[in-house]
């Protein structure tokens, strides 16, 4: 990787006293101009935050250490004006459920057009025909009448492309897309994704596809990412990390895939859920589920190594590719 777009060394945020309630610990990840990452795990897996954490959104009793910076600018601890001056016009967010986001009382037409107004200064006739080239950019037929809507008058699948518009109001250089197809049915789903890859196919734009749901990220990043427990755990190319997963989260995540392909066989679920801040083992926080944990897992924290090029994993274990840890009995609770 070139220059980074964004660099977060070291992130931590803690919502308690005890550093081992933290919600993010220790999370290094990079993000190059125009490529497209993939993070993922379950819910609780602290993907999200680190995003909240790195525009500086979450509530003030959140305490955020380590590092943050924007072709070298840091953002954490940095003053609120240099954070509003990012946030929609640098990194811009999108969430799962648009109409959370949006205002209820507020046509479309307004709302995008205070955000073009915010982030570009443009206004009047300038702010109008940007909002219609907006709409019609994200997919809104009819981009005229549906100025002046409200966002209860729109299906879901329109108001997440209403949010995709807001987003991309600013011209930001990064897309933080936290879970945005899990509210909208299959086909809407499908249509959002290729939106998404479309518009960074045709701005230049950096992309982070935040989903629970490895099946979403596949086909949509070159990188992918696997959080668990506020830690990184995984992290390579799409194509090593879905053929040759080597760390068991991430085995038992693509486990539990459905295939198209094949006899039908029953799903494999991981067993458990993923441990509350401050209740995880010192060591590895996915030994209570790992079929092959070890008695160092519990007290040893594995550290992120190499296993093939732009290929990490952090577990104590040398899993070759090929070997599934599926396979495997579980590990006594
Ligand atoms: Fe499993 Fe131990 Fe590896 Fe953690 S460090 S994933 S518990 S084998």
């Amino acid at each position: 990787m070139g220059v980074p777009l964004v660099e977060i060394a070291g992130l931590t945020v803690d919502f308690g006293n005890d550093w081992r309630s933290r919600a993010v610990d220790g999370v290094d990840l990079a993000i190059a101009p125009g490529e497209a990452l993939g993070v993922v795990g379950e819910s609780g897996s602290g993907k999200s935050v680190t995003w909240l954490a790195a525009l500086g959104l979450l509530p003030a009793r959140a305490r955020v250490g380590g590092s943050v910076r924007l072709e070298g600018q840091q953002l954490v601890g940095a003053p609120a004006r240099l954070l509003e001056s990012v946030r929609g016009k640098r990194i811009a967010m999108i969430f799962q459920d648009p109409s959370s986001c949006l205002n209820p009382v507020h046509r479309i037409g307004r709302q995008l057009g205070e955000a073009l107004k915010l982030h570009r200064g443009l206004s009047g006739a300038a702010g109008e025909a940007e909002t219609l080239r907006l709409l019609d950019q994200v997919g809104i037929a009819d981009a005229k009448r549906r100025l002046s809507d409200y966002p209860h008058q729109l299906s879901g699948g329109l108001n997440q492309r209403v949010m995709i518009a807001m987003a991309l109001a600013g011209q930001p250089d990064l897309l933080v897309a936290d879970e945005p197809t899990t509210a909208l049915d299959a086909t809407i789903q499908a249509q959002i994704l290729a939106l998404l890859a479309g518009i960074r196919r045709d701005t230049g734009m950096a992309l982070v596809l935040i989903s629970h749901d490895l099946g979403v990220v596949a086909e949509n990043v070159s990188r992918v990412a696997v959080m668990y427990a506020g830690r990184l755990v995984e992290e390579g190319l799409g194509q090593d990390l879905f053929d040759a997963p080597r760390h068991p989260y991430t085995q038992g995540l693509l486990a539990a895939l459905p295939t198209l392909t094949g006899p039908r066989r029953r799903l494999a679920a991981i067993p458990g859920t993923v441990p509350e801040p401050g209740k995880a083992p010192a060591g590895c926080s996915f030994a209570p589920r790992c079929p092959l944990a070890e008695p160092r897992c519990m007290s040893e924290p594995p550290a992120s190594r190499r296993v093939g090029l732009l290929h990490r994993a952090a577990c104590h274990l040398q899993i070759e590719p090929g070997f599934s840890a599926g396979a495997l009995p579980r590990a006594a609770e």
